[in-house]
């Protein structure tokens, strides 16, 4: 049975700054799917020896090796003999391979050039998995109980091949078991304010055959608690983890704002739409961001009535008609101009909700009684207005993220205390 897995990424541009290895990253959420635990990955340059001696390594560890890149039909492509070599098997010429090459040429007005046919070389025994996408195919290898895959490196070219490789040869040796996964996303709080009310919960799932692994995802604005088990009976799996979501949610509440996918601007969106509430925002230090994560859903034209980006003084007053005499009395970044900011573009756009933010992203303009990070969000509606002040950590782009964050979560608790 497979049950550890190690990867093996060829390629000297994947050692230079301009190229990351994101094949990887594929490979093993997709093995981690069918139970298979990825150990050790490694990144390797096109060279024989380095090659070959990380190979030799994983084989002695890990019960399936899947090595990605190095099956082009240049001198710096060695993955396939070096496999070979290793495993001492003889390379020879595969006719069929080779005409479907020289097909792919001649549909194109091309002659096949003469290195192409390296990459019909096929290692003795070997299973060949078809390249829709490109001319190098891939391979399967086994070697007593363990097996070897190889997969070419450009990702249009391996997702489809990987896909093939796990439904015939991978998950029939995988022993039937899955990965189930939930996300809760939760905003509001920081990483420990979570962890301190969510471990004592999730810590004792920890354990067992029917064990739930729990980690915590951080971004600014964000946290993520991924849950995930392994199990062969899927039904019985999903419902423990819909029990351990809910157990998470009655200690995190309203701080819990998606348990399905589902991101900020989707869960705000369906609120706006199912209460048939039209929104309308004046951003002025997150230049639009809020408006355009908004946007980013389709459909929301249903919801979205405008954005304006009023970031000098003079646009707030012109555009919102707010006070100059507020401005200058509590500021451009206060809670009484966050206010008339909110009600200004409500009131000009004819719609049922307004939001307005404004705020200090610095580096400078900070000041003792408003350093960089305060912000103000205000959402008026028909009921009483709301406006919080923030004080977010982080560089000017942090800052933004939160702040935009925070605006798009204001609407949704406003929304949601409505019922
Ligand atoms: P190769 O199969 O080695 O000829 O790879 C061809 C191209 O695929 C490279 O130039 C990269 O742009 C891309 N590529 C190769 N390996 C990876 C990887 N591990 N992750 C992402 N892209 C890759
Ligand atoms: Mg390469």
């Amino acid at each position: 049975m497979l049950r550890k897995a190690e990867i093996i990424a060829v390629g000297t541009e994947l050692l230079t700054p301009h190229r990351l290895d994101t094949n990887s990253l594929a490979i093993t959420e997709r093995l981690n799917d069918i139970g298979i635990d990825v150990r050790t990955k490694a990144v390797v340059g096109d060279d024989r020896g380095d090659l070959q001696a990380l190979f030799v390594q994983a084989l002695e560890r890990a019960d399936l090796i899947v090595l990605t890149g190095g099956l082009g039909p240049t001198d710096d492509d060695l993955t396939r003999e070096v496999v070979a070599d290793v495993l001492q098997l003889p390379l020879e010429e595969d006719p069929s391979i080779a005409n479907r090459i020289r097909g792919r040429f001649e549909r194109r007005g091309l002659r096949m050039p003469d290195i192409n046919r390296r990459q019909a070389m096929v290692p003795r025994g070997a299973k060949v998995l078809d390249n829709p996408n490109g001319t190098a195919p891939g391979l399967i290898l086994e070697r007593g109980d363990k097996l070897v895959v190889l997969l070419p490196g450009p990702p249009r070219e391996m997702k489809p091949m990987l896909e093939i490789a796990l439904r015939h040869h991978l998950e029939p040796r995988s022993g039937g078991v899955k990965l189930l996964r939930r996300i809760l996303r939760v905003t509001g709080r920081t990483e420990s304010h979570v962890e301190e009310v969510a471990q004592p919960v999730y810590g004792r799932w920890s354990r067992g055959p029917d064990a739930i692994s729990t980690t915590i995802l951080a971004s600014p604005g964000q946290i993520e608690l991924h849950l995930t088990t392994l199990s062969d009976d899927v039904t019985a799996a999903s419902a423990r983890l819909e029990r351990a979501v809910r157990e998470l949610m009655d200690v995190l509440g309203a701080d819990v704002f998606s348990v399905d996918g589902r991101t900020l601007e989707q869960v705000v969106g369906a609120l706006l739409r199912d209460r048939h509430i039209r929104l309308a925002l004046a951003e002025s230090c997150t230049g639009g961001l809020t408006t355009s994560r908004l946007t980013d859903v389709p459909g929301s034209s249903d919801y979205v009535e405008r954005g304006i980006v009023c970031y000098s003084n003079r646009s707030k007053v012109e555009l919102l008609g707010v006070p100059a005499t507020l401005i200058e009395t509590h500021g451009a970044v206060s809670e009484e101009v966050a206010l008339e900011m909110a009600r200004g573009i409500r009131d000009r756009a004819g719609v049922d909700m307004g939001v307005a933010i404004t705020g200090i992203a610095g580096p400078g303009g900070g000041r003792e009684e408003k350093p960089v990070g305060t912000v103000f969000v205000a959402a008026v509606r028909t009921g009483e207005p709301v406006v919080r002040r923030f004080r977010f950590p982080g560089s000017r782009d942090m800052i933004k993220s939160q702040a935009a964050q925070a605006a798009l979560d204001l609407v949704r608790r406003t929304l949601r205390s409505e019922k």
